[in-house]
Formats: C-alpha cells, sequence, structure tokens
C-alpha cells in the first residue's frame, strides 16, 4: 500500500498523520509553535520534528490541508511553483489560514523534495454549488472585483461523511441526497445530492452559517455597521469580537458545549437560551435544505459536538415528524449509528468524520496512486 504523509498547519500548530493504505502508522500534534515554552520555534522546526520522529520510508505523497481555494481550486492539485503562487494569490480571502499552510508547504517541499505534495482546499466540495447557491445580492461589480461570493468550508469532511452515509444505508452515491451537519467547534451544515455539495452554510469565510464555539454565524450585517457607527469600535475590534468572542462563548462566556450543557443541565436560562439558540439555527438549516434538495435520503451527525451530543440531536431535529424526519431516544442516548426509528423516512445518523483520511485518498487519487 502507498503511504501517505497528511499535514495540517495552522498558525501556531501542525497536525499529522502518517498513513499506510487507511491505517495509520503514525500521528500527532506540535503546538504553541513560536511561543515559548511550545514545541518549536517555527513550522521548518516542527516539519523537521516530525520527519525525525516517523518513519518516511517509501512516502509516496504529501497531502496538504489548505482552508481557502478561492474561485479556481475546484480539486485536489498536485503542487509546484504555479499551484503555490496561486494559493499565496488567495491570502486576501483567507489572511488567518492560508499563510499557515503555504508555510508547511514550503518546508515540507524542501525537506522531502522528491515525494509528490497535494493541496487539497476546504472549499473545493462545494464547486458544485449553482449559481444561484454562492451568489449574494450585492452590487455585481463590487463582487466580481473583490472575489465576494459563498465558498463554503469543511469540504473534506462533508464529502467524506455523505459519502460513508451513503455506504451504510447500502445506496450509491449518485442516488443517494444527504444533509451533513458538521458540528465542531466550527460548524457547517451540508446539502449533497448524489455526492455533489448543493448548499453550505458557510460563506466567504468560515464565518457565516450555524451557531460556533466563539463564532456568531449568521447575522444581519448591519450588526457590523451599527457597532462602528453607534458603539465607535474600529473594525479589528468589530472582527475580533464576531470571530473569537461570538457564538457559545459570547452567549454563556464558555465555547465547550459540555459546559453549556452542564450549566443547563442545573438549570441556569444563560445556558438554556444558549443551547436554544444553537439548536433552532441548525434546526432552520435542516429545513432550508430540505427544501433545496426536494428528497433527502439521510441527515448525518458529525465532528464533536455532533458525534458526541445527543441533546443537540434530538433537541435539533425535534418537532420534524410532519417532514419524516424523528429521533428515537434510546438509540440517540446510546450513540448508535442509526438513531431514527425503523421505517422511518429520512434516517438519522451518527457518522464519525476523518478528515485526514479524506486528504490523504484525495491525495494519492490526484497522483494516480
Ligand atoms: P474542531 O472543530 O476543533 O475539530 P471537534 O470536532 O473536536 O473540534 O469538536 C470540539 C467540540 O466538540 C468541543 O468544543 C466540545 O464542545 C464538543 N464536544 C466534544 N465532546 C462532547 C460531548 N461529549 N458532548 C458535547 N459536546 C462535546
Amino acid at each position: 500500500m502507498t503511504r501517505a504523509l497528511v499535514l495540517n498547519c495552522g498558525s501556531s500548530s501542525v497536525k499529522y498523520r502518517l498513513f499506510d493504505g487507511a491505517g495509520t502508522v503514525a500521528k500527532g500534534l506540535i503546538e504553541r509553535i513560536g511561543e515559548s515554552g511550545g514545541d518549536a520555534a517555527d513550522h521548518r522546526a516542527a516539519l523537521q520534528r516530525i520527519m525525525s520522529d516517523t518513519d518516511l520510508d517509501g512516502l509516496a505523497a504529501v497531502g496538504h490541508r489548505v482552508v481557502h481555494g478561492g474561485p479556481e481550486f475546484t480539486s485536489a492539485t498536485v503542487i509546484d511553483d504555479a499551484v503555490t503562487s496561486r494559493i499565496e494569490a488567495l491570502i486576501p480571502l483567507a489572511p488567518l489560514h492560508n499563510p499557515a499552510a503555504l508555510s508547511g508547504i514550503e518546508v515540507a517541499r524542501k525537506l522531502l523534495p522528491d515525494v509528490p505534495q497535494v493541496a487539497v482546499f476546504d472549499t473545493a466540495f462545494h464547486a458544485t454549488i449553482p449559481p444561484a447557491g454562492v451568489t449574494w445580492a450585492i452590487d455585481a461589480s463590487l463582487a466580481s472585483r473583490w472575489q465576494i461570493r459563498r465558498y463554503g468550508f469543511h469540504g473534506t469532511s462533508h464529502a467524506y461523511v455523505s459519502r460513508r452515509t451513503a455506504s451504510l444505508l447500502g445506496r450509491p452515491v449518485a442516488d443517494t441526497n444527504v444533509i451533513t451537519l458538521h458540528l465542531g467547534n466550527g460548524a457547517s451544515a451540508c446539502a449533497v445530492q448524489g455526492g455533489q455539495s448543493v448548499a453550505t452554510s458557510m460563506g466567504m469565510s468560515p464565518q457565516g452559517g450555524l451557531v460556533m464555539g466563539t463564532r456568531s454565524g449568521e447575522i444581519d450585517p448591519t450588526v457590523v455597521f451599527h457597532l462602528h457607527r453607534v458603539a465607535g469600535m474600529p473594525i479589528e475590534e468589530i472582527e475580533r469580537s464576531l470571530t473569537r468572542q461570538a457564538g457559545l462563548l459570547g452567549l454563556t462566556g464558555e465555547n465547550d458545549l459540555r459546559a453549556v450543557l452542564r450549566r443547563r443541565a442545573e438549570g441556569e436560562p444563560v445556558a438554556k437560551l444558549a443551547f436554544d439558540v444553537y439548536t433552532r439555527r441548525i434546526r432552520e438549516y435542516v429545513g432550508a435544505y430540505l427544501a433545496v434538495l426536494g428528497r433527502v435520503d439521510a441527515i448525518a451527525f458529525t465532528a464533536g459536538v455532533g458525534e458526541n451530543s445527543p441533546d443537540v440531536r434530538g433537541e435539533s431535529l425535534s418537532g420534524l415528524e410532519a417532514l419524516g424526519i424523528a429521533v428515537d431516544p434510546a438509540r440517540n442516548a446510546a450513540g448508535d449509528t442509526f438513531i431514527s426509528p425503523d421505517g422511518s423516512p429520512v434516517a438519522v445518523c451518527v457518522v464519525p468524520t476523518d478528515e485526514e483520511l479524506e486528504i490523504a485518498n484525495q491525495s494519492r487519487a490526484a497522483l494516480g496512486l
């Protein structure tokens, strides 16, 4: 089997996993890069450490997770100098995310010059959303000049989970419609029709859509104008507030849903409201995507919250029986793969995601391995 190394470089961390086929040979996390007492001084030192700690004999591919592929990268792409320049040109679209991936790519290409490298974009799976689903009704000349549109993220996860769901149902992917709910620190919903993304909740950045750990999700843009004009906040401060101090953190002071659930169980009204806002937003998107898809075979929950919280799964889909959607309390509490009652028109399932395996597989496929 061919070996593939998957690298997920963030601004202060590098996650890695080495695959032999679908099996994991080694994995790890280098954290607090560049901080005093951190695991490594910079990305170069981090990657050097991974390579000395890991037996890379027979390595056939390196797959890099890249958050933003802009309008042009619509599938996993073998990296050369032209590709890195094009990813660099997308930095204004993803100033927080793409620079770290680029530095990981640069160092890995230097340290492993003979191993082909592939960029796998979080946005690429959503390239199939039709124009009406990615266009916002703003001045078209501004949108076109500044590349303003919905791109969507978590694509590797939505791709993996929707395919896996079809396989659990024993149905061909091409004939299966799924709503995937990726609920982690970041959270997004996706409508997948016959294996292709046709709608997703995140927008130009991962800020849009569902309520997240520290991000607001969807808000009226006037909130930004108001905070600037009336509250006198500088634009950077507003951005920080809406991306790092909003979501569950903004509502309750804690971004970890487990803490919110504990406080809700103790009867704290603030925690109850946060839970209701969080789950209601999910239900609103499920309703929207039922309408987008027309026919839904399954709804799949994934990522930290989706895989682990029966409360969120149950409440997000409550009251939808007339639409063919129901959750069996005992199956839900047990975390079964199928949590809907037998014979339900829409299957509801819990499907653990594996973004790294998907990146490894897409990287090998891009290289014809
Ligand atoms: P990331 O988006 O960083 O990959 P994860 O998918 O690991 O995050 O999800 C992390 C979140 O999952 C945590 O913030 C936590 O709120 C939530 N989570 C993890 N386990 C549970 C659980 N047992 N019950 C509820 N929420 C959980």
